[in-house]
């Protein structure tokens, strides 16, 4: 046999010799020494890791094969924390080929992941910033898709209690009004055609008690004093729970709307909003007006 002179580079194994060397080092421990040794012997080897050098392998293809064996090398092979560590650093910043994260996240489809490995994500990602191109893309990525209603019910749990900024309030409302599908008779609320009972019922309260219950408090608002501007009409006993009293006078009270909002929501009015409810305004020459 005639060996070229590089002979460890271009050297071609047989299979057969291939697969004695890989069964002689099997599960055989390099000594501290001998790792120093190598270690050495590598220092400065323009053919292997040089920072800003593309490693030998790198868009190497590999066989379906030699992948299969990698895989099976490396198959409950424990990293230490420290090589893990080192892995992850080496990959920060590093953009995955196309098609790498769908193979991944196919690879993943159906896996269940065990409470401290979901705990450890979350940690990862808790108070992580995501780009707003990133944001963009799973915006699009989850458009027009139906979560389970128990996925719907465990967002609703977390979210509860939990306090949108303005800004966000506003987003979401106008993106509530955007899906045509929540319009008319697909709106959960939908009840068939007609006028809901308690709409009806709203609107003749306005055209006959309301203006009697300013009238009868001299437009005053009877928490805070002011008198005028934007008045509403507070149910002392609420008006979805107590039905029979929704048109007792007795049971109404005039209220400015923002005494109204602290009321209703537990907190003073932010000074974004404007308005809201149904307001009665007093005008100056005496002329009244509902908004
Ligand atoms: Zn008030």
């Amino acid at each position: 046999m005639l060996y070229n002179i590089n002979m460890n580079t271009k050297r071609q194994f047989s299979k057969e010799h291939k697969r004695k060397l890989s069964e002689a080092q099997k599960g055989r421990k390099c000594s501290e020494e001998t790792k120093k040794k190598i270690s050495i012997a590598l220092k400065g080897n323009t053919n292997g890791f040089k920072k800003g050098k593309s490693s030998w392998n790198k868009s190497k293809q590999l066989s379906l094969e030699h992948k299969k064996n990698l895989s099976l090398t490396h198959q409950g092979k424990k990293l230490s924390k420290e090589h893990k560590i080192k892995i992850g650093n080496a990959h920060r910043g590093m953009k995955r080929p196309i098609g790498t994260g769908y193979k991944i996240s196919k690879a993943l489809t159906g896996k269940k992941l065990s409470d401290s490995h979901r705990e450890n994500i979350s940690k990862a990602l808790t108070g992580r910033k995501q780009t707003e191109e990133h944001i963009r893309n799973v915006s699009r990525a989850l458009k027009g898709r139906v979560f389970s209603k128990e996925r719907n019910l465990k967002i609703s749990i977390a979210n509860k209690g939990r306090i949108f900024s303005e800004e966000h309030r506003r987003k979401l409302s106008i993106a509530q009004k955007k899906r045509t599908d929540l319009k008319g008779k697909n709106h959960p609320n939908w009840k068939g055609g007609i006028t809901s009972e308690n709409s009806i019922q709203r609107t003749i309260f306005r055209q006959t008690i309301q203006k009697k219950v300013f009238e009868r408090d001299n437009y005053t608002c009877q928490l805070c004093g002011q008198k005028g501007g934007k008045l509403q009409v507070d149910h002392i006993q609420e008006w979805a729970e107590y039905v029979e009293l929704r048109f007792n006078i007795d049971n109404c009270r005039t209220i400015c709307m923002s005494c109204h909002y602290f009321i209703t929501f537990g907190k003073p009015m932010p000074k974004s909003i404007e308005t809201w409810g149904h307001n009665f305004s007093q005008v100056e020459g005496g002329q009244h007006f509902y908004s």
